[in-house]
């Protein structure tokens, strides 16, 4: 696969919400990344369309290989604020992968 297109998806993401804490995101401090959904350690690639997810820098270094209910897990534990937008998107995603939308 060439980085053009990885490119494209980032470039078009940068200044909208981001999926995990709602923060546009804008450099310098919260570039738009491309997150696995679903963590490298098990075997999922960016291959897969469906677990692809752009989220801010900061959140993707949170989540590290974590999958989305651990991530939430973890937040809700530290009552930080993202674990109800991680929740909602894992929902929402998990509906995604029953009805594929693309
Ligand atoms: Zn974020």
């Amino acid at each position: 696969m060439s980085h053009a297109p990885r490119r494209a998806v980032l470039v078009a993401a940068f200044g909208s919400p981001c999926p995990y804490c709602g923060e546009p995101m804008v450099g310098p401090d919260r570039w738009p990344t491309r997150d696995h959904i679903k963590p490298r350690r098990f075997g999922c690639t960016l291959d897969d369309a469906s677990n692809r997810a752009v989220v801010c820098e900061p959140c993707n270094n949170d989540k590290g290989s974590l999958t989305l209910r651990r991530f939430r897990n973890r937040l809700r534990r530290v009552g930080d604020a993202r674990a109800n937008r991680v929740h909602a998107f894992r929902e929402w995603h998990k509906q995604r992968l029953v009805s594929p939308m693309s």
